[in-house]
């Protein structure tokens, strides 16, 4: 991307997606955007740092902004922006905030009368959804199942719920999530989604005590997951 192609950015907090396995996903203005700002910040410096390495992107300044200095590094992006520079936030994999930092940001950033803008992109949730075959007009995003304490009674809810519903989990807990969701729902129709955007990309459909007994037979689960379980009512409405 030549100097002619840059953008002038506004002081402001750009929300940017990164992808979420393949690098060709990420748009135009993203690159652009984060060739332009004065500051990146991010959840993981070495992520992002190969990300624009491979996209011939030199950095001005790299900011690693995670869960656990969120708080600190919101002062610093608002007075940063107060100052005249425009910060991008990006997460390891696909859209900040979601199941990811990046809310404080936002909130402080609001809270001080900021400009936030988001740009579209990568994220796991929705492109699971739309190739999964679930009902796609209803549906509500949970994130990930808690590890320990309320798991089983978590699962439990979100089993009763009659929309379409979206959740994340890595791979070496899927098959005990995948049991509890047969326990308690053994014929919703479901789907788990995994390795989007890679090379080993995989949809298994089917009613959950099947898509349970069918990832409980491998040796190994690899890569990351999006469970989405159907809407539970007749298809043919
Ligand atoms: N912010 C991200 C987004 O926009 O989707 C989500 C980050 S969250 C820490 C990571 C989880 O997202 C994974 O455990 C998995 O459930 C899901 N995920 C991310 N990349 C994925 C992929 N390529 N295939 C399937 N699921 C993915």
């Amino acid at each position: 991307m030549n100097k002619q192609q840059q953008y002038k950015l506004q002081p402001a907090l750009y929300l940017v997606p990164v992808p979420i396995g393949n690098l060709e996903d990420i748009t135009i203005r993203a690159l652009k955007t984060l060739q332009a700002a004065h500051v990146i910040a991010s959840e993981d410096t070495r992520t992002i740092g190969s990300l624009l390495k491979n996209f011939q992107i030199i950095p001005n300044k790299l900011l690693g902004i995670f869960e656990h200095n969120e708080q600190a590094g919101a002062k610093q992006v608002v007075q940063l922006i107060q100052q005249g520079n425009s910060v991008c936030y990006a997460s390891e994999a696909g859209t900040p905030c979601i199941s990811d930092p990046g809310l404080i940001l936002v909130q402080a950033c609001i809270a001080a009368g900021l400009n936030v803008i988001p740009l579209p992109g990568a994220i796991a949730a929705t492109t699971a959804l739309i190739a999964s075959g679930c009902d796609t007009q209803h549906f509500t995003f949970v994130g990930f199942p808690p590890h320990k304490k309320g798991r089983e009674e978590w699962l439990h809810t979100i089993c009763t719920h009659t929309e379409t519903i979206i959740l994340y989990e890595a791979p070496h807990r899927l098959v005990s999530t995948l049991e509890t969701i047969a326990k308690y729902a053994p014929q919703r129709v479901m789907c788990v989604v995994r390795e989007l955007t890679k090379l080993h990309e995989e949809f298994v459909r089917g009613i959950a005590q099947d898509v349970h007994s069918a990832f409980a037979e491998r040796a190994t689960i690899k890569g990351e997951c999006v469970i989405i379980l159907d809407r539970l009512v007749s298809r043919t409405e």
